[in-house]
């Protein structure tokens, strides 16, 4: 539109009358003011003015076209005159405000023609006015919106034009689908397309949704100029002007979101199979837990790894006290290495998995990071042995304690990949559930072990305990029918015999039990090793000689101290010489050595005899333990003897150790002890001082409840020559007590009712028995019990069976000494 078209000086008018007379004056008339057009045909309705003027014939022929000019082709008002005679008021009626604007009844006066076309045209410059400031502040505004897009490097902005081309094109835009705008421009936007959508006609869709509904956004790919696709978002505006001048094309690379969205979903996926693999593990936990013995523990684990983890193999290996002997192996191979399911190479420590266990780790290793493995090279031969690995993960099997229990393995995945991180938990966690199940499933071994044991102990316990009651009552018999001296004699050494065996057993008994549950105490002193060993050698002397066994005993020439209980070191020994002596053929050889090493003495005994199988060796000095348990063949023991000497020779700060080369090869059982600290007082052990035959007859009370034994026991004191009273209760004892003083008083300490400890109280408080010899006599030769008794005031302490020598010699004693300074007597 040239500059000025709508000055005031020269407006353009069109005019369009059919008289040419009146049009020629009218035109003369007009041009003294205007520009006034030639008029030559209708077609001069399309030129440039800026006013028309009709008439009512040309009106009726024109109305259409001037109505689709003003309306749809005149950016600005565009007015027109009508020139009619005052009657056809229709015709006025019919086209003001459609074609026509304002109206002049002929015959013109010119005047009124200036007045309302200067009228009319004010109108239209006023119109071009507004719509110039309109167009520099679109312009204005466009730059802006120019600058914003060329700024918005992300998006991708550009111009469509309506036919679906692109008529703009930003930075963005370049960068984003690699095109430069003078390239691009022109070309149709079905050009960023994907062929697919090309077919289906999306581009012409979106421009269709946009130009009827004023926008369409949608998410799709679409090419670069290289070939390359993207994911994007896109937005399309219509532009629409009172008619459609195109679209605008918002388009944003979601590609890293499109890629991170399906990352999550892919991490998603892989959350999802974890936690189903983690429902699967807590499943198999509860089998595993269920498994009792250590071997279904492997066989259930072995096979929910692989099933779990879904591999082609899975091996299980659980060592025994970390060594890889006597490791235990479990595998599980799927159809794949059927052919090795039968090979049962034994692990030697070697290989890999050593790495494993030696640092309680789990491992992850593709197949190449495998075989440069310094420690697989190193495991050469055992590789042949087994199946050909694809890609390895192992994790240890762990103690309570932190102790390594061995590993489990797994390799070739069935979906051919490498192990990840998450297989690795998987494994671990079933790892520690393994670890757990083996421990407990131990732990039950051992109690079933201890409860076999148990059972058998008592089986053995009866026979051991009737075996004398046989001779005893037999022996019996003899004194009672018998008048021969010498038979009657002989009856009577064998029930001594009978009897001590039988308080042999009871003692073990008590001790074990007293030892195992804490409750001994060592009296140590400065004793020296000669005196311990004498002791030992009396007291097993009879069962060697018994035997016809011959004992040698070699000690260092110097003396040899030790900081020790005297009588429980030497029960250990006599302990080790008695199964020497027990466990050989008649006419066999003992020898007990003892040298003397640093700060330490190590005393061996050994033996020619039935020896012990290796896999005895390490259970022999556990409680119940024999080797063999057939009743027939029992040599009169327990199976705690060496549960004794094992728990007395660690009191004392040493350790034992049981060595043989097997059945029939003969044992040596070898003792170490901690020589004592100089400066221990040494205690002095003289010979046993000889049983006195006879002693002054005694006023002697005797209580006990069990009135056999009371009885009894006042016979052979009677036959001793002593006076004796019995009673079986306290009160009784009192009375007695108060009516003629005892001189000594035997009182077993378990009375019903009143009990031992109130009766000695009462006799030295209330009967002011101070002088008496006061001896508790008690089934438990405790400590405690000792402890307790000398509180209560007795002077002595007896443990029941009484020893009738040990009373005889507490008699003896008591008559040298003043009451209240009586040792102990024998415990
Ligand atoms: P007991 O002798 O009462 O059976 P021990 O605890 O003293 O119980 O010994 C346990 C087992 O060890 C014995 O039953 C025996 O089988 C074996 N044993 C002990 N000492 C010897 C030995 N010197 N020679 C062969 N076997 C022995």
């Amino acid at each position: 539109m040239k500059s000025g078209g709508y000055g005031a000086t020269m407006s353009r008018i069109l005019v369009l009358i059919d008289h040419k007379e009146n049009r020629r004056l009218l035109a003369e008339w007009l041009a003294t003011r205007y520009t006034v057009l030639p008029q030559e045909t209708d077609e001069a309705l399309d030129e440039e003015y800026d006013l028309g003027i009709l008439d009512g014939t040309a009106l009726d022929r024109l109305a259409d076209r001037i109505q689709t000019r003003k309306l749809y082709q005149q950016t600005v008002f565009l007015p027109f005159l009508l020139v009619t005679a005052e009657q056809h008021v229709e015709l006025v009626t019919k086209h003001l405000w459609k074609s026509i604007d304002e109206v002049i009844h002929s015959p013109i006066d010119k005047v009124e023609l200036q007045a309302r076309m200067e009228v009319l045209l004010r109108a239209r410059r006023q119109a071009a006015a507004l719509r110039l400031a309109g167009e520099r502040a679109l312009r204005h505004s466009e730059e802006r919106l120019g600058l914003l897009i060329e700024g918005v490097q992300d998006y991708a902005l550009f111009l469509i034009d309506p036919s679906g081309h692109v008529s703009g094109w930003n930075t963005g835009a370049e960068r984003l689908l690699g095109y430069e705008a003078e390239e691009i421009i022109g070309q149709p936007l079905s050009q960023f397309f994907t062929p697919e959508d090309r077919q289906t006609g999306k581009p012409e869709r979106e421009l269709e949704t946009a130009r009827t509904t004023g926008r369409s956004s949608d998410e799709n790919w679409l090419v670069r100029k290289d070939g390359s696709r993207f994911w994007a978002s896109g937005l399309i505006t219509a532009l629409q002007d009172g008619s459609l001048q195109g679209y605008v094309k918002v388009l944003r690379d979601l590609s890293e979101r499109k890629q991170a969205k399906e990352q999550i979903a892919r991490l998603l996926g892989r959350e999802k199979q974890q936690a189903a693999r983690l429902v699967q593990v807590a499943a198999a936990s509860l089998t595993i837990h269920s498994a009792l013995s250590v071997d279904s523990v492997l066989r259930v684990i072995t096979h929910e790894a692989r099933r779990i983890l879904d591999t082609h193999q899975s091996v299980s290996t659980m060592t025994v006290n970390e060594q890889w002997a006597q490791a235990i192996n479990t595998i599980s191979l799927s159809d794949k290495y059927a052919q090795w399911r039968t090979y049962d190479a034994k692990p030697d420590g070697s290989g890999i998995y050593a790495v494993v266990c030696a640092t309680n780790k789990p491992m992850r290793l593709t197949q190449a990071e495998l075989e440069a493995h310094p420690a697989w090279r190193r495991s050469g031969k055992e590789v042949a042995n087994h199946p050909p690995l694809r890609g390895w993960l192992a994790a240890p099997f762990v103690g309570r304690d932190g102790r390594n229990l061995g590993l489990i393995q797994v390799s070739d995945k069935v979906d051919g990949g490498d192990f990840t991180a998450a297989d690795e938990a998987i494994l671990v966690q079933l790892a520690y559930i393994a670890s757990v199940a083996i421990e407990n499933a131990r732990l039950y071994d051992g109690l079933r072990e201890a409860d076999r044991r148990k059972d058998e102990f008592l089986a053995t316990l009866a026979h051991e305990l009737r075996n004398p009651l046989a001779p005893i009552n037999n022996a019996l018999q003899i004194i009672h029918l018998s008048s021969d001296r010498a038979a009657r004699e002989q009856a009577r050494t064998m029930m001594e015999r009978q009897l001590a065996q039988m308080v042999r057993l009871v003692d073990d008994l008590l001790d074990v039990s007293r030892i195992t549950r804490g409750k001994i105490e060592l009296h140590r002193e400065r004793v020296e090793l000669a005196a311990v060993v004498a002791s030992a050698a009396e007291t097993s002397r009879p069962l060697i000689e018994a035997a016809g066994h011959e004992l040698t005993i070699t000690l260092p020439p110097v003396p040899i101290h030790l900081d020790a209980d005297l009588t429980r070191l030497a029960q250990v020994f006599s302990n080790l010489l008695n199964n020497a002596a027990k466990y050989m053929e008649e006419g066999g050889h003992i020898w007990l050595t003892a040298e003397q090493f640093r700060d330490e003495v190590v005393v061996k005994v050994r033996d020619t005899g039935l020896g012990i199988p290796a896999e005895m060796l390490p259970k022999i000095f556990e409680m119940f333990t024999q080797v063999d348990r057939s009743l027939e063949r029992s040599q009169g023991g327990l199976g705690i003897g060496l549960t004794l000497v094992k728990r007395l020779v660690e009191m004392h700060g040493g350790s034992v150790q049981a060595i043989s080369e097997g059945l029939g090869r003969g044992s040596e059982f070898t003792v170490r002890l901690p020589l004592t600290q100089e400066g221990a007082p040494l205690a002095v052990v003289g010979p046993k001082p000889e049983t006195p035959h006879k002693t002054p007859p005694r006023r002697i009370l005797v209580v006990d409840d069990n009135t056999d034994a009371a009885e009894s026991l006042a016979q052979v004191l009677r036959l001793n020559g002593h006076e004796v009273r019995t009673a079986y209760d306290g009160p009784t004892a009192l009375d007695l007590a108060r009516a003629q003083v005892p001189e000594v008083v035997l009182l077993d300490l378990g009375l019903p009712g009143m009990n031992g400890v109130e009766v000695a109280q009462r006799m030295r408080q209330s009967l002011g028995l101070t002088d008496a010899l006061l001896v508790a006599l008690t089934g438990y030769g405790q400590d405690e019990d000792r402890r307790r008794s000398q509180e209560a005031g007795f002077n002595a302490h007896l443990v029941k069976p009484v020893n009738l020598d040990a009373v005889l010699m507490l008699l003896a004693r008591s008559q040298a000494a003043p009451p209240g300074q009586h040792g102990a007597g024998e415990g």
